[in-house]
């Protein structure tokens, strides 16, 4: 393609995003076909002649975009929000366009530059003390893994230069809440601690974990000759955002000397506001902490923030120094390869730079601040209306409900729940995820997509409402027909 096509094309292409963005209301939310419906219609082998553009983008609207799920949708509340506000897109567009690549300071020294400056910003933002230093992942997998990574060599004295965990007498173990993500199961999984010495700690009431019960676990752990290695700690769990105590969990982890992960992929942005930084008191005294712009805040995906207090610590594990990636400014300059799994490095701080700039924090503030407002009105109407009930405490965006009609409960709760939540997601007017907490299933409204206001929210409540009917309906009519 020349610059001239580009251009044109390229102009196309920003035009089309844009006009998508402002109709997207009227695609039905979760994508409708069915498994292999996008495969089938693609051909099996690459084209062995270039084709037209034109033929490229018919098939983009005729094939792409009726497979896509629109997260950009203003009655998405599935999973979580993963805004992609417009600033940060061009951010993302001129970080491919320039096509450049930092796999070390000089191989260009203003990506490395402007992610110390951006990485920093949000230090700041999120009230992180100044010890710590950030750097730009991909994911919040990739953070955790580095983190586990990290506690392990600090553990065993830098056993990866030696004999491995192999050479260990005694197994390392690693802590977290039965509600963590899946990340820390998997990044303990590959980072080689052995599944049978990951301890799955109890959970309060409120779904945050029991420090009582993870001092207990330690105490048996020593007892048994076992090594207590890391604890991760989740401000805002995925199915319900709740916050595990990390000033109480921090004291353990100074006492027995375990490192401490604070995963707060997805509230990590609500840090932002003063008002909620309670909520993860005790942070500074985290080893490494995640937070994913790329969710919350507006940042186009993949923009994952992993901060840590000892840098020295993080390079001394992840650096390599063949002859062919040194330079005269190696010592004077961060060489974020270092800092993390990737030795290539996209530009990736300039989608958050554009974002941080265009949106300024104050308007970030309020659009949180209007999510938060917007979640706490509907935890309040549901709680108006039985047998809707809120089933967790909504300290941010996400409200977690369930629809206990008398006479139904245990895997006859579960199945209405499954039910209604799938009938309105098939019908296309919102899309919601559930999923289980304290052994049986819920909807999450995970609030919080850019273009969600308060009507959408009143009326992806209405359409549950009636789902709920309906599927409650169906089920009665069963048995009959
Ligand atoms: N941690 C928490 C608490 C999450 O909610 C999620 C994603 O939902 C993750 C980690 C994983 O994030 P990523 O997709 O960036 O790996």
């Amino acid at each position: 393609m020349s610059p001239e096509e580009f251009r044109r094309f390229g102009h196309q292409l920003v035009d089309w995003i844009a006009d998508y963005r402002a109709r997207v209301p009227e695609f039905p939310v979760m994508a409708p076909p069915p498994p292999g419906r996008v495969h089938a219609q693609l051909p099996a082998a690459p084209p062995r002649e270039g084709e037209s553009w034109s033929a490229i983008w018919s098939d983009v609207e005729q094939i792409v975009l009726p497979g896509l799920t629109h997260w950009q949708h203003p009655r998405f509340f599935a999973f979580f929000p993963a805004n992609s506000e417009l600033a940060s897109v061009l951010g993302d567009y001129l970080s491919t366009g320039l096509g450049v690549l930092g796999i070390s300071w000089q191989a260009c020294p203003a990506l490395t530059e402007l992610e110390e400056v951006v990485t920093d910003w949000m230090r700041q933002m999120i009230g992180l003390p100044a010890s710590f230093r950030g750097v730009i992942q991909d994911t919040a997998s990739t953070s955790t893994l580095i983190a586990l990574l990290c506690a392990r060599e600090r553990a065993t004295a830098f056993s990866m230069a030696g004999p491995g965990v192999q050479g260990q007498g005694q197994p390392l173990v690693i802590y977290a809440s039965e509600q963590a993500h899946s990340s820390v199961r998997k990044a303990a999984l590959l980072a080689g601690f052995g599944a049978q010495n990951l301890c799955w700690i109890e959970t309060d009431g409120e779904f945050a974990l029991r420090p009582d019960r993870l001092a207990a676990s330690i105490e048996q752990d020593l007892a048994a000759g076992l090594r207590p290695c890391a604890v991760v700690a989740t401000a805002g769990t995925t199915a319900a955002t709740a916050f595990d105590p990390i000033g109480a969990i921090a004291a353990l982890a100074v006492r027995h000397r375990l490192w401490l992960h604070v995963d707060a992929a997805m509230a990590g942005s609500a840090m932002i506001l003063p008002e909620c930084r309670p909520l993860w008191q005790g942070v500074e005294l985290a080893d490494s902490v995640v937070v994913n712009p790329h969710k919350w805040l507006g940042a186009a995906f993949d923009c994952s923030l992993y901060y840590v207090r000892d840098p020295e610590h993080l390079i001394r594990v992840m650096s390599t120094n063949p002859s062919y990636l040194r330079s005269a400014a190696d010592g004077e300059a961060v060489n974020y390869r270092d800092w993390g799994l990737a030795l290539g490095r996209r530009f990736r701080a300039l989608k958050l730079w554009f974002l941080l700039r265009e949106q300024g924090t104050a308007r970030l503030e309020a659009r949180l601040r209007r999510d938060l407002a917007n979640a706490q009105w509907l935890a309040a109407e549901a709680r108006q209306s039985p047998p809707w009930r809120v089933v967790a405490p909504v300290p941010l965006q996400t409200v977690c409900l369930r629809h206990e009609p008398d006479g139904l409960a245990g895997e006859a709760l579960d199945r209405h729940t499954l039910g209604w939540v799938e009938r309105l997601n098939r019908s296309g007017f919102a899309y919601l995820t559930p999923a289980v907490l304290g052994g049986r299933w819920m909807a999450r409204f995970s609030i919080g997509a850019l273009a969600t206001e308060r009507e959408d929210v009143a009326a992806a409540w209405e359409a549950a409402r009636a789902a709920a009917q309906a599927q409650l309906q169906s089920t009665a009519q069963r048995p009959s027909s």
